[in-house]
C-alpha cells in the first residue's frame, strides 16, 4: 500500500511538472514592473476589480486581487484562474462555467495590465493534454459540489484514500449558489432564541390533520412533545419529528420516510460536524415550510447573514485542500465500471479510476433542458437558476448499470428568481419579512408559503408582474441584501408613492397595502392571507423592490438509495460499491423541497455515504 501511495505522490509530482512545462511555451517582451488595474466590473457590477500583476524577468510572477466577488462564486473563479494565468503565463483561457462575470473581469483586467507592461503575444498559449490513466483509491467521488465535497472530507478524515472527479473547473456546483441556510433541529443554536413560533406550529399541525391523516402517529407524537414543552418551556421548541413532518408535508408526503427521518434526526449532528472543521451556522431563523425557527446561518464579523453556500463550499475547499484531498477538475466521469455485479471505479475520457467503492455527488439535472421537458414538457424555455455542469450524468450513468430513478418529473420552480439576470432570491427575505405585491399594488398569497403554492399564485399575476418588497431595517442586516443592491437587481425610492411610481404598479393600492402590512406585523395577525411568520414592519426608507418570477432551481427527483445512502436497483436490492448523496439522488424531498433542506440533505448523507463506503469496506 504504502508503494501504491508513493508511486502516486510521484506521479501528482509528474504531473504538475509536465503541466507547467506545457503551458509555458510563450516568448514575450513584457517589461518588468507592477501594473495596477482598476476599471473592469465582474459581478459585482457596481465596483471593478482592482488587480496587480506583477512582471518579472519578463514573466507575471504574481497577480493580486482585491475584490468583493467573494460571496459570489466569482471569488473561487478568479483563485482558480489567477493560478492557471501564471501557469500558463496566458490569459488564452475559457471563462469559469457559472461565473462568467467575474472571469471575463479579470481576464480584461490581466490584459490591460500585459498592455502597460508593453504588450505581449501571450494571448495564445501551448495548450498541453495532460493524460492520467489507471489511478487506484479506496475511494471515488464524483462532484466537489457540497456533497462530495463532504463525503471526500469525511473519507480523508478516516484515514482513506479519496479522488475526488469534478466536471467543472471550480468546486462548489448548485450549493456555491445556496443562499439561504441549513435546516437542523434541536441545535444549541435554536436555543438561543425565545420560542415565539406556537401560531405557526398549530396551523402545520392543523394542515397535517387535514390533508394527510395518514401522518396521524407522527402529528400525535409532535403535539405530545410540544404539550410536554408547555409544562416545562426550557430552551426552543422543536424536535426531529416536526422537521420530519414539515419537510413531509412540504413535499406531499410522497418522499421516502426513511429518508426523511434520516435526515432530521442527523440534522444536529451534522450542524456540529460542519463545526469541527471550521464552518459555523449560528445565526437561526424562519423559513418558507418550517412551523418553527429552524434554518441556520452565517454571520460576517459584523453579525451580517452572508449567503449560505459560497461560505460552506470556501470552508469545505479549504479543508479539503489542508487534507491533500486530490481533485481532478475538468474531468467529467462518463462511466461506472463494474465487475461482478460490484461498482468497481469510473471511467472519464481516457481516464480510468479504480476504487472499492464510487460515491456519486454530481448533483441535479436543472440545468438539462432536454432532461428536464422529457420529464416536465411545461418548463421549456423558463428561466433556470442552475450552474450549467448540474446536467444528471451521475442519475444517467447510475441507471445505465440498472439504478432505479424516482420521482423524475417533481422539478422545483422557485418563486423568487430575478427577472433582471436570473439570479435566485433568497427566500430568506420573505422569511426576514418581505412582501410580494402585484401590478395592482396588492399582496396575493402568504409569502412563506411552500415554493410550489408561492410560484403558482406568481403565475396568477396579470403579466406576471410581481415585486418583493424589503425596508432599509432589512437590508442593514444583511449582507444578501446588500449584495442585490450593489448588483443593481433593486428599484429603490424613499417613500411608497413614489416607489410604486418607478414600478408602474398602482400607488393608491400599494400604499395601503404597506400600511395594513405594517398593522398585520404589529397586530400579528393577517387578516388576508394567514401568514404567520412575521419579522418586524417595513417602514423604514429607502424601500427597495425586486422584479421576480419563477425559475427551474432542483430536481426532487433521482436515484433512489436507501437510509445508508447506498444506490438501489429497480428491485429494491442495493448495487455493490455505489453510494449517492445530494441532489443526484431522490426521495427526500417528495414532491417539493423545502428552503434549507438541500444542504442539510447534502452535509447529512455526504457524511452518511462516506461512513457506509468506509463500513462495506472493512
Ligand atoms: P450537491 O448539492 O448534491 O452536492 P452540487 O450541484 O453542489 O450538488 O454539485 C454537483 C457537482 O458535480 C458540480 O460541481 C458538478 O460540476 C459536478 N458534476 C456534475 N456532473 C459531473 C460529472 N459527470 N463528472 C464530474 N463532476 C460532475
Amino acid at each position: 500500500m504504502k508503494k501504491i501511495t508513493s508511486l502516486f505522490i510521484i506521479f501528482l509530482l509528474v504531473l504538475s511538472l509536465s503541466a507547467c512545462k506545457g503551458k509555458n511555451e510563450t516568448a514575450n517582451n513584457l517589461k518588468d514592473g507592477t501594473y495596477v488595474v482598476n476599471s473592469e466590473k465582474g459581478y459585482n457590477q457596481t465596483k471593478a476589480l482592482d488587480v496587480t500583476v506583477e512582471i518579472k524577468d519578463a514573466k507575471i510572477t504574481k497577480i493580486d486581487v482585491k475584490n468583493e466577488e467573494t460571496e459570489s462564486i466569482g471569488g473561487l473563479a478568479i483563485e482558480n484562474l489567477v493560478k492557471q494565468i501564471i501557469a500558463r503565463q496566458s490569459i488564452d483561457l475559457d471563462v469559469i462555467s457559472g461565473a462568467t462575470l467575474s472571469s471575463n473581469a479579470l481576464l480584461s483586467s490581466v490584459k490591460l495590465a500585459l498592455d502597460k507592461a508593453g504588450g505581449a503575444n501571450l494571448l495564445k498559449s501551448v495548450s498541453s493534454e495532460v493524460e492520467v490513466k489507471n489511478l487506484n483509491s479506496d475511494v471515488v467521488v464524483v462532484g466537489a459540489g457540497g456533497a462530495g465535497l463532504v463525503a471526500a472530507i469525511n473519507l480523508k478524515l478516516a484515514g482513506k484514500d479519496v479522488i475526488v472527479l469534478e466536471k467543472g473547473q471550480i468546486p462548489g456546483g448548485n450549493s456555491a449558489k445556496a443562499t439561504g441556510g441549513m435546516n437542523a433541529a434541536k441545535t444549541n443554536y435554536q436555543d438561543e432564541n425565545e420560542f415565539k413560533e406556537e401560531a405557526g406550529l398549530l396551523k402545520n399541525i392543523e394542515k397535517a390533520k387535514e390533508n394527510y391523516p395518514e401522518l396521524s402517529t407522527l402529528i400525535a407524537t409532535v403535539e405530545k412533545q410540544y404539550e410536554d414543552y408547555l409544562k416545562n418551556p426550557k430552551g426552543y421548541f422543536d424536535s426531529s419529528d416536526l422537521f420530519a413532518l414539515d419537510t413531509l408535508i412540504g413535499g406531499k408526503n410522497i418522499n421516502n420516510p426513511e429518508l426523511v427521518k434520516t435526515l432530521a434526526e442527523n440534522s444536529a449532528k451534522a450542524i456540529s460536524w460542519l463545526e469541527k472543521i471550521g464552518a459555523k451556522l449560528t445565526s437561526v431563523s424562519s423559513f418558507g415550510g418550517g412551523s418553527v425557527k429552524r434554518i441556520h446561518r452565517p454571520l460576517n464579523e459584523e453579525n451580517k447573514v452572508i449567503p449560505v453556500g459560497t461560505y460552506l463550499i470556501k470552508v469545505l475547499d479549504e479543508k479539503a485542500k489542508e487534507l491533500g484531498i486530490k481533485v481532478f477538475y475538468d474531468t467529467k466521469a462518463d462511466e461506472l465500471i463494474v465487475d461482478n455485479d460490484r461498482v468497481i471505479g469510473v471511467k472519464a475520457g481516457n481516464n480510468t479510476f479504480n476504487a472499492k467503492a464510487v460515491i456519486l455527488a454530481t448533483g441535479g439535472f436543472a440545468a438539462n433542458e432536454e432532461l428536464v421537458t422529457k420529464y416536465r414538457p411545461d418548463l421549456k424555455s423558463v428561466m433556470n437558476t442552475n450552474v450549467p455542469t448540474i446536467t444528471g450524468d451521475g442519475i444517467l450513468m447510475a441507471n445505465a448499470i440498472g439504478a432505479k430513478l424516482i420521482d423524475m418529473d417533481k422539478i422545483q420552480v422557485h418563486p423568487t428568481v430575478a427577472v433582471k439576470n436570473g439570479q435566485l432570491i433568497t427566500e430568506g427575505l420573505r422569511g426576514d419579512g418581505a412582501i410580494l405585491v402585484n401590478k395592482n399594488g396588492e399582496r396575493f398569497v402568504d409569502e412563506v408559503g411552500t415554493r410550489d403554492y408561492v410560484s403558482k399564485a406568481e403565475n396568477e399575476q396579470e403579466d406576471g408582474i410581481v415585486y418583493l418588497i424589503v425596508d432599509e431595517k432589512m437590508a442593514d442586516k444583511s449582507n444578501v441584501i446588500k449584495g442585490y443592491i450593489k448588483n443593481d437587481l433593486t428599484i429603490s425610492a424613499d417613500n411608497y408613492e413614489e416607489l410604486a411610481k418607478k414600478l408602474e404598479i398602482n400607488s393608491d393600492n400599494f400604499v395601503s397595502t404597506m400600511e395594513n402590512w405594517n398593522k398585520a406585523v404589529e397586530n400579528k395577525k393577517d387578516e388576508l392571507f394567514n401568514r404567520t411568520s412575521f419579522a418586524e414592519k417595513l417602514d423604514k426608507a429607502p424601500y427597495y423592490a425586486i422584479r421576480v418570477a419563477p425559475g427551474v432551481h432542483h430536481t426532487m427527483g433521482g436515484i433512489s438509495i436507501n437510509s445508508k445512502a447506498q444506490v438501489l436497483r429497480e428491485n429494491d436490492t442495493i448495487i455493490k460499491g455505489l453510494y449517492a448523496a445530494g441532489e443526484v439522488t431522490g426521495g427526500v424531498h417528495g414532491a417539493n423541497r423545502l428552503g434549507g433542506n438541500a444542504v442539510a440533505d447534502f452535509v447529512v448523507f455526504g457524511i452518511i455515504a462516506a461512513e457506509s463506503a468506509m463500513n462495506d469496506m472493512e
